[in-house]
Order: structure tokens, then C-alpha cells, then sequence
């Protein structure tokens, strides 16, 4: 039960996001409550012992940092840290018909004679050199905005100072862009999936979607690094809700908000424990739960495109690509299927109905870079975590009579092409359950919306959007942060705010601060 009856924020989801904002603002003297439906806090951000009888806490759903300010970090004290990967990514490729791969990683020496070993020539080097060397400067324009009142767009414009990048990122599809910069399929194909993440989107659509998720993903941290959270995704999540109890917030999980009213000047919120009055409230939950919470029309609902597996292997599976060392190819991130072609033909299947024949995903190990994660037996074993992230599955492939079955078919189809890159099939090397199952589980966007929340299980809450304000945001402090809601003190503070999506906690920094400037 709630101590009091009326707090300064009231918070609806105790998500990374929720925690974050709680921390400021009981930091800054405020009395506040989170109210968490599950019966523990983090949303997606979190780990978890997913096989029963294993030892290994796995980031469960999401699992790399890039965009979480230092800044963050620091101020609100948060026993928590990342590691740099040195491979930041290793895709498997046949040439020639013999097998090979694309390494690349902070040795600028191994990335190089990777590419030509690929390409035959220097040239894709020098053009991967220069585009990332443009996203860089802009990140590092971009990346300190985050945590500032939201520019105009002229202003971040004025800020980019580089008419070419952003014309190429804010302006043209990323398709456009990237065509002109490389000539390699598969190349492209690497620079494309940043922007495809948790996006249904094609390299030329209009909508820029892919733009948008583009830019989140290489502005993270002023270099685009993503790096690997120690002792798993929990560990922030964890940090996070001790700032916020130590500064004196009330956390109460397990207790699902039903309903919001407000008149613009104080609100009343109601949950599983009663309800409670609140001088502003902050919603972690998406738009189109907010909407539902004040009984108003949802926005156009969000669609989520992605499939999640989590994997635990007794060891890592060889490479075809003879010159691969899975101890590499798996510590950074492992395409298959993402060559630009093979992309596009994804796009286009699902768009018209189908699960993609040859569907993309994207496999990482955080063990080989933090094995704090396992046990030491298992450590000792030699035993290792592997998690993929599949694109191009929206959530209305799932929606007919067998949703399970969908997502067997689907889950068998990625591991195929996973195999194909393999010496061996992957199942070969799947540790068992205490029950002696296998340890892999699979998670289509629906089974997001069920366990998580997440409207259409959209990873995001919505496609992502520009970092910069528009007229329509309106005036006040909560517009001025890219915060506001159509009610004066009702404000997100999770990923569907301006600034919003991965884990960042830069919207619930921007709610708190809004709060604060309101006095
Ligand atoms: C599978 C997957 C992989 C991802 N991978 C990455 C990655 O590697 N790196 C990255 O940066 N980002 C990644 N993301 C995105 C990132 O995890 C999210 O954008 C981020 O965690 C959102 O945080 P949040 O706190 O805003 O919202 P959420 O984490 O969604 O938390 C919202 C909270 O509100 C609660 N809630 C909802 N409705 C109510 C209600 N009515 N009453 C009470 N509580 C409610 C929910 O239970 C939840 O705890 C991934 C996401 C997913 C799903």
C-alpha cells in the first residue's frame, strides 16, 4: 500500500526509464511513488534465470548500451559499468564460392585487410572510414542534446554544421545514402540493419523510420559505441531502483495502474492498491497505454517487428568462414542474412503477408566479453550465452490461428541460416534445463505485448523520432523537453517520448528535469 495519499510524481511503470526519474526527483526532495504491474521492476530492461535449474542470468530482452549518459551515471551514483567490445562486428559471407567473412573492430590494421580480403580493394574501407567518420561528428554534436531542452530542428541543424550529413541522415532515405557511399551488398547490408531495429522499414521508405532508428543507433555515447553492460542488463536496472530508494522513493510492484484523471493542475491515479492523488504524474508505460489509462482514443496503434531468442551453449559452434574465430566472431555483432538483397526480399515478404524465407538476425555472445553472468561451473565449463535479435517479423504475421506455431516456423527457418554458416547445427551445442529441455527460448512481438506491456510489442513504444522539437509540441516545460502529453502535469518519462527509445534513461532524466522547472 501507498504511505500517503497524495505525492509531488506519481509514476506509472517502474521500467529503467521510471527509475530514473524517480531517482532525480526524490534526489531533489520530491516525494514520489512507482507504481510497477509486474512484480518486479527494469520493463525490458532486466536479467533473468530464464532455464529453470541453470545458472545464467541472461539480459533477457535487451542487452547493449550505447545511449546511457555518463552523465546519468554520475549523478545519480549508479554502481554500474560497461566494457568495450573489440570486435564490433564479424559478418560471414561466401566469395568465390569459398567462405569468408567481414571483421570489423578497433584494430584499424585487421578491419582493413578484412575488406580487402572481402572486396578485393581498399576502396570499401575508405568509404566505410568516411561515412562512419560523418556519423561520428554528428553524434558528437548530437549525443550531448540528448540531455538538453529539445533543440528546434533549425537549431540542431546549426549545431550538425555539415550540410552532406544532414541532408544524408535527416533528410534523404538512408537507402539513398547508403547506395551512394558503398558499392558491396554486403556491406550495405551491415550499414543498413541499424537502422531496421525493432523497425519495419525498407532503405527507401518515406517515412524516414529507418532514418530515425539509424541515428539512435551511432550517436550512443558521442561515438556510436554499444557496449556490454556488466553482470547483464539487470545490473542497471538494479542500480537504478537502489538511487531511487536510497533518495527516498516509494517503489510498489506487482500493482497495475487502471485509470488516470487529471484536471491539469493535480491528478488522481488509480491501481491494484487504490487510489492516489499526485501534483504531476510521469507515464513509463507507452502513448498507447497512457491514452487507454485517461480513457481517451489510443494513437495509431505501434507495431513491433522483431524476434528475440535467448540461447545457452555448452560451447561456441565453429565458422565455415575458415579465418574465423568464433571466440571473435561471436563477441561482436554476428549478421546473417543481412546482406542488402536479402534485406529488402525480408521487407517485401513480410510487408505483403509472409514470414520472410530467408529471414535477418543478428547474434551476440556477452559472455565471452562478461561471463559474471553464469556460474562458475558453468564458467568453468566453458559454457557460453548467445542471444539473437531477428528483423523484419511485424507483429501481424503472428496474429492468426497459431501464433506458436508461427513462431516454431519462424525460429527454425533464422537458425537455419545460421547454420549455413556453421560447421556443425547449432543444436548440437544447446545445453539442457534441469528438465533436460533445451535452453532456448523465442519471443515474437506478441509475446512482448503480453509479458512486457508493450503495445504490438514494439521495442520502442513507437517508431522512433527526431531529436528536435516541432511547433506542435506546444509550449511549457514539459514540450520545452520533449516530454508532454496533451495535459499540462501528466508527462512521459519512458520510450515514447522525443528522445525516447533504448535503454538511455535520457527520457526519464528529461521528465524529472521538466518537473523540477515547473518549481
Ligand atoms: C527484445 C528487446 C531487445 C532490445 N534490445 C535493446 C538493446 O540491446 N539496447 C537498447 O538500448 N535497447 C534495446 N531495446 C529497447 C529498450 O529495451 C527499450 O526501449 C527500453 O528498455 C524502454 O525502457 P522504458 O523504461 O522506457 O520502458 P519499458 O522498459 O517498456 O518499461 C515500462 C514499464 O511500465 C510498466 N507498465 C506498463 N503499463 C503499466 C501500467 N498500466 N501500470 C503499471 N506499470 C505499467 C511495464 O510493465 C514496464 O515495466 C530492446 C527492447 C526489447 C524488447
Amino acid at each position: 500500500m501507498p504511505e500517503r495519499t497524495f505525492y509531488d510524481a506519481v509514476i506509472v511503470g517502474g521500467g529503467h526509464n521510471g527509475l530514473v526519474a524517480a531517482a532525480y526527483l526524490a534526489r531533489a526532495g520530491r516525494s514520489v511513488l512507482v507504481l510497477e504491474r509486474l512484480d518486479h521492476t527494469g520493463g525490458a530492461a532486466v536479467s533473468g534465470r530464464v532455464f529453470p535449474g541453470v545458472d545464467a542470468r541472461l539480459s533477457r530482452y535487451s542487452y547493449l548500451v550505447s545511449l546511457l549518459p555518463p552523465k546519468i551515471v554520475r549523478d545519480l551514483g549508479l554502481r554500474f559499468a560497461v566494457r568495450k567490445r573489440s570486435v564490433s562486428s564479424y559478418t560471414p559471407a561466401v566469395r568465390g564460392g569459398r567462405d569468408t567473412g567481414l571483421f570489423v573492430g578497433s584494430d584499424e590494421g585487421a578491419t582493413r585487410a578484412s575488406f580487402a580480403r572481402l572486396t578485393g580493394s581498399d576502396r570499401e574501407y575508405g568509404a566505410w572510414q568516411r561515412f562512419y567518420g560523418m556519423t561520428r561528428r554528428v553524434a558528437e554534436r548530437v549525443f550531448p542534446t540528448l540531455t538538453e531542452p529539445l533543440p528546434t530542428r533549425a537549431a540542431l541543424r546549426a549545431r550538425i554544421d555539415d550540410a552532406a550529413a544532414w541532408e544524408a541522415l535527416f533528410e534523404r532515405p538512408l537507402g539513398e545514402t547508403v547506395e551512394a557511399a558503398f558499392a558491396d551488398e554486403l556491406v550495405r547490408g551491415v550499414v543498413l540493419t541499424d537502422g531496421l531495429i525493432g523497425t519495419f522499414a525498407h532503405a527507401h521508405d518515406p517515412s524516414l523510420a529507418q532514418n530515425r532508428c539509424f541515428l539512435y543507433h551511432v550517436v550512443g555515447g558521442g561515438t556510436g559505441d554499444w557496449d556490454v553492460p556488466v553482470g547483464g542488463m539487470g545490473a542497471l536496472t538494479d542500480a537504478l531502483a537502489d538511487a531511487a530508494r536510497t533518495a527516498g522513493a516509494e517503489i510498489i510492484t506487482g500493482c497495475s495502474v487502471t485509470g488516470i484523471a487529471t484536471d491539469g493542475r493535480t491528478a488522481e491515479v488509480t491501481c491494484a492498491a487504490g487510489t492516489v492523488g499526485a501534483r504531476h504524474v510521469l507515464v513509463n508505460a507507452a502513448p498507447h497505454t497512457l491514452a487507454a489509462l485517461l480513457g481517451e482514443r489510443p494513437p495509431e496503434p505501434a507495431e513491433g517487428a522483431q524476434l528475440k531468442v535467448n540461447m545457452l551453449l555448452t560451447r561456441l559452434p565453429r565458422l565455415r568462414d575458415p579465418d574465423a574465430d568464433p571466440r571473435l566472431a561471436f563477441s561482436g555483432t554476428f549478421h546473417v542474412a543481412e546482406a542488402y538483397g536479402q534485406l529488402e526480399t525480408a521487407y517485401r515478404q513480410a510487408a505483403a503477408g509472409a514470414l520472410p524465407a530467408v529471414p535477418p538476425s543478428e547474434i551476440y555472445c556477452h559472455s565471452l566479453t562478461d561471463p559474471s553472468i553464469l556460474g562458475t561451473d558453468l564458467v568453468r565449463q566453458g559454457y557460453q550465452t548467445l542471444t539473437l535479435f531477428g528483423l523484419h517479423t511485424p507483429a501481424r504475421l503472428f496474429t492468426g490461428d497459431d501464433p506458436d506455431g508461427t513462431r516454431e516456423r519462424l525460429l527454425a527457418a533464422t537458425l537455419a541460416q545460421l547454420d549455413a554458416v556453421l560447421t556443425e547445427p547449432l543444436t548440437d551445442c544447446l545445453a539442457t534445463d534441469a528438465d533436460g529441455r533445451p535452453c532456448i527460448e523465442a519471443r515474437s512481438p506478441l509475446d512482448l505485448e503480453r509479458d512486457l506491456g508493450l503495445p504490438g510489442g514494439h521495442i520502442f513504444h513507437g517508431d522512433l523520432a527526431f531529436p528536435y522539437g516541432t511547433e506542435a509540441d506546444g509550449d511549457g516545460a514539459a514540450a520545452r523537453w520533449g516530454v508532454a502529453t496533451g495535459h499540462a502535469n501528466v508527462l512521459l518519462c519512458g520510450a515514447g517520448a522525443v528522445r525516447g527509445g533504448g535503454v538511455s534513461g535520457i527520457p526519464g532524466h528529461n521528465a524529472a528535469m521538466a518537473v523540477l522547472e515547473c518549481g
